[in-house]
C-alpha cells in the first residue's frame, strides 16, 4: 500500500520519471524521532513484526484508542493517519505534524533528491504537486526516508 510520485509530464507525453513511493510506516515517536514499528528497527518497518509498546527514548506508551473503532468508525480524523492518507480517505498534508507517538509514513527514493528538488511532481491518482507543496504535504510526514532503491525499477 503506497502512492507513487513521479516527475510531471504533459498528459500527453509517456509516464514521467519515478520520484518514489510514499507508504505508511507504523508508529512513530514524532518527538524523538523513533520507530516503534518493526520493533523498534527503521529497516523493519514495513514488515510484520510487533511494533515496540513504548517509545525506547522517551518512555512514552502506545495510546490505547485504536485507529478504528470496533464498529468501523473513524477516529481522530482530524489527526494524521497515515494509512487513511494512503486509503485516500484523508489529503496529504491537511492535517497537523503529528507529536507524540502517532502514524508517519516513508519514503523510498527511486531517484536522488537533488534529481527531484525544484521539480512538479504527479502521484499515480493525477495530484499535482510543486516541490513546496511535495516538501509540506508528503515529505514532512515522511519521517523515515530510504534511498537504498534510488536507480532501481519498483512500484
Ligand atoms: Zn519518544
Amino acid at each position: 500500500m503506497g502512492t507513487n510520485y513521479y516527475l510531471y509530464r504533459n498528459p500527453d507525453e509517456a509516464e514521467g520519471k519515478h520520484v518514489g513511493k510514499c507508504s505508511a510506516a507504523g508508529l512513530y515517536c514524532w518527538d524523538c524521532h523513533q520507530t516503534l514499528a518493526g520493533g523498534g528497527d527503521v529497516k523493519k518497518v514495513h514488515m510484520e513484526i510487533k511494533p515496540l509498546p513504548a517509545c525506547p527514548k522517551c518512555g512514552k506508551k502506545v495510546a490505547l484508542t485504536p485507529w478504528l473503532s470496533p464498529k468501523g468508525n473513524l477516529l481522530k480524523a482530524n489527526e494524521f493517519n497515515p494509512v487513511l492518507v494512503q486509503l485516500g480517505l484523508q489529503k496529504p498534508g491537511e492535517t497537523p505534524l503529528p507529536t507524540g507517538i502517532a502514524g508517519a509514513s516513508s519514503f523510498t527514493w527511486a531517484m536522488p533528491i537533488e534529481e527531484a528538488k525544484g521539480h512538479t511532481l504527479i502521484d499515480e491518482y493525477e495530484q499535482v504537486y510543486t516541490w513546496e507543496d511535495f516538501e509540506r504535504k508528503v515529505l514532512a510526514y515522511c519521517p523515515i526516508q530510504f534511498t537504498d532503491s534510488i536507480g532501481v525499477d519498483f512500484s
